[in-house]
């Protein structure tokens, strides 16, 4: 019997965040923060699993948080549903989202949405919550006035 929180995931895959690489990530999703890796060198944003700057060669990583905002840089829709891991009932959306801040995250969305957000949609990151744990995910932004919050000139 499957008794998920999440919309898409069985809790059985909530990740177990003490010692977790990605520890700062989940400390800073459970007070509402998106936090990522940047070099502790050059402040290059680096990847998620990413321990050597390509700009510089450092291997200090500094957690900080970072804009939870960004744009879809690709998108597509998953058919599998993987009995015992996959709650959802139908095709689910996977989204490769370019943050402001210059790094790349691939989430899905933070409700079960009715189609797969396009590229080049302004999305926020929110939090999907897993067993409990705080996870980033896509929220199309459906104002209008987008184009005038992002002109600060
Ligand atoms: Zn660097």
């Amino acid at each position: 019997m499957i008794t998920s929180t999440d919309w898409l995931l069985s809790d059985s895959l909530a990740p177990v965040v003490a010692g977790d690489p990605l520890e700062p990530l989940y400390a800073g999703a459970s007070r509402g923060a998106l936090v990522l890796p940047f070099c502790g060198g050059c402040s290059l944003p680096l990847d998620l699993e990413q321990r050597v700057c390509d700009d510089c060669g450092s291997d200090e990583i500094d957690w900080l948080e970072t804009l939870p905002r960004g744009v879809v840089h690709s998108s597509t829709t998953m058919h599998r549903l993987e009995p015992g891991l996959v709650t959802a009932t139908g095709p689910y959306p996977i989204v490769d989202v370019e943050l402001d801040g210059g790094h790349r995250l691939i989430m899905t969305t933070v409700e079960p949405a009715a189609g797969t957000p396009r590229i080049g949609d302004a999305v926020d990151i929110a939090f999907r919550y897993l067993a409990g744990v705080a996870i980033p995910a896509a929220q199309t932004i459906t104002s209008t006035d987008t184009e005038a919050t992002n002109d600060n000139h």
